[in-house]
């Protein structure tokens, strides 16, 4: 399905969070992204910046190629709608929308308010990379929820 965006519990009633531009998603990821966004983003929002989120930048959704568009070797989790790649998260402002940029946090909350994202999302994904795991990662948080041989066994970098 092609998520413009998902409704989750805002500080006054719901609130909807839209993804820019809105990826193509397996209906379990979009399912999994609601749940995470609902349980961990937006109360971290609230508990770091006392906001709710606005949106999210993202890319990579659903895309048929391999791992880290390499010309051989397995098939990324993006070429099942299983995988999404996450540029910002934008919190809403009584002026401008302010986001949260993962390859440039400005400042000591963001990074905190990330590192905390980037924990949460290792107990609600299979996959978890992002800026420090490798250089295809740099600029963005890459989550899926490819099947792994048993379910204790996540890959979080
Ligand atoms: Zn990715």
């Amino acid at each position: 399905m092609r998520v413009a965006a998902l409704a989750l519990r805002g500080a006054d009633g719901s609130i909807a969070v839209a993804f820019e531009p809105p990826p193509l998603l397996a209906c379990a990821m979009a399912a999994s992204l609601a749940d995470w966004l609902d349980r961990s983003v937006q109360p971290l929002a609230r508990g770091y910046f006392g906001k709710d989120l606005m949106n999210l930048r993202v890319g990579g959704g659903q895309e048929c190629r391999r791992r880290n568009r390499a010309s051989a070797g397995p098939v990324s989790e993006h070429a099942t709608g299983k995988a999404l790649d996450i540029f910002a998260f934008t919190l809403k402002q009584d002026g401008a929308p302010n986001p949260v940029s993962v390859e440039k946090p400005a400042g000591l909350v963001q990074s905190r308010f990330l590192e905390a994202v980037r924990q949460s999302a290792c107990g609600a994904f299979m996959t978890v990379l992002g800026p420090g795991s490798d250089a295809a990662h740099a600029n963005h948080l890459h989550v899926d929820i490819q099947q792994r041989r048993s379910q204790a066994s996540r890959f979080c970098q």
